[in-house]
This record gives structure tokens, sequence and C-alpha cells, in this order.
């Protein structure tokens, strides 16, 4: 149960993230601010993390995988350039924290994750938050969304690739943007591409490190 004292907290703590690490920083959109501002984090993380849930570093979430830290969140999803209408596809689920946000921001979003457990995990928490417009599958996203002719106008990998998978660029509409670490095991450059005329075009954003993609266009399981 959370008490009054509790949703008072987690409230101060929110406005801290967003003044501190996200204003504070470079992030800017103000559509993912408030996105952000409004999202109860401490509902995504383990209950024994609660009261880490809004400091600026990742957090474990299960089955060695992690919640992205704030910062990083308010990045990847300020260079999507979101405005309402887009239709995006996320590889990782994870937490569903980022999920949640682009179901905030999109119209609708597609989200693949390859454990069954965080996937119903994040189910569970969306569907108390009353978001609706979220299709969960589990299996292997490096594939893509498992629908033949399907397009997004936005796709965002959540973990590490040593490339950008192919059959993500295939399912990138023309206009699209995708963003996604790419990098060995430990370190990895955030890169947004936009196609254009059918190719992609690279911008580099920073250095960053998240856990691996595992699948046919990923990384081996070990
Ligand atoms: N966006 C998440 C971050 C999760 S970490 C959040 O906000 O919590 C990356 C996630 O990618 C992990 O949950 C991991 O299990 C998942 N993953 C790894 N390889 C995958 C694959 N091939 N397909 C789908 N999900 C994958």
């Amino acid at each position: 149960m959370v008490s009054f004292d509790d949703t008072n907290r987690y409230f101060l703590q929110r406005q801290r993230m967003v003044e501190t690490d996200l204003k504070g920083r470079d992030i800017n959109d103000l559509r993912v601010l408030e996105a952000m501002a409004a999202l109860p984090r401490e509902l995504f993380v383990k209950p024994e993390y609660a009261a880490q849930a809004y400091a600026d570093h990742p957090l474990a979430i299960g089955l060695g995988q992690t919640i992205s830290q704030p910062y990083i969140v308010g990045l990847m999803t300020q260079c999507l350039k979101l405005t309402g209408s887009e239709i995006a596809l996320e590889i990782g689920t994870g937490s569903g924290y980022q999920t949640a946000i682009l179901a905030r921001l999109c119209s609708r979003v597609y989200t693949i994750e390859r454990f069954g457990e965080l996937s119903a995990r994040a189910q569970t928490v969306l569907g108390n938050l009353g978001i609706g417009n979220v299709e969960f599958f589990v299996g292997d996203g490096s594939s893509g969304w498992p629908e033949e002719g399907m397009q997004f106008d936005r796709i965002l990998v959540t973990a590490a690739v040593p490339a950008i998978p192919a059959p993500l660029e295939k399912q990138l509409s023309e206009g699209g943007l995708l963003a996604a670490p790419v990098g060995d095991l430990w370190n990895q450059t955030l890169e947004v591409y936009k196609k254009e005329h059918g190719r992609m075009h690279k911008t580099t954003l920073c250095g960053c490190r998240f856990v691996k993609l595992v699948g046919q266009y990923g990384f081996p399981e070990s």
C-alpha cells in the first residue's frame, strides 16, 4: 500500500529528476519533460529499489536486465521528435517504463521483449495505469515485428546491437527515425538514423552502455 507520504515524496523526487537530470542537461522537448514528470517511475522498478527510482542510474529489473537511467530515456525519446501521431516500435520492453513514455507521446506503440516474465510484468503495470495503446510481443525483436509488411514511423532499440538489424531498417517508414545503441558489449554509441529516399542517414549522439540485444541480428546468448 502506497501512503500519502510516499506519493508526496515520489512527486518531489520526480520534480527534482526533471529539473536536474533532464532540464539541467539537454532535455528540452516539452512533451518529453511533461511525460516524464507525470509517469510514476517507482511502479516500474522492483519494490526494494523504489527509493532509488528517481536516481540517475540504471537499476536491476531481474533476469540480468536493467531499466535505463532517466537521462538516457529522456535523450532517446527526445531524439525521436515525436508529435503524437506516430506509430512506434520498441525493441526491449524490459520494465515497460520507456514503453509507457512512448505510449503517451505516440498514437500507438508496438513493443517486443525476449523474456515472457518481463513482458508480463510490464503489461500489468501499463494496464494498471490505464495505458491501452500498446501491443506486446514476446520473441526476438532483432527480426522486427512478426507481421508481414508492417511499417513504423519510429523505431527505438533499448539494448546494445553490433549494427542496425536489417529487418528493422526494412520496417522503418520513409522519413522515419530509428535510434539504437550501436557498438560492442561494453561500449556503444547512441546513433539516430533517418530514412530518406530509402537510405539511412546517421547522426551520432553520445557514448552509452546498454545490456545486449540477444538474437539473430544481435549478439549471441553467451
Ligand atoms: N526499455 C527498457 C530497458 C530494458 S533493457 C526499460 O525501460 O526498462 C533491454 C531489454 O531488452 C531487456 O529486457 C532484454 O531482455 C531485452 N532484449 C534483449 N534482447 C532482445 C531481443 N532480441 N528481442 C527483444 N528484447 C530483447
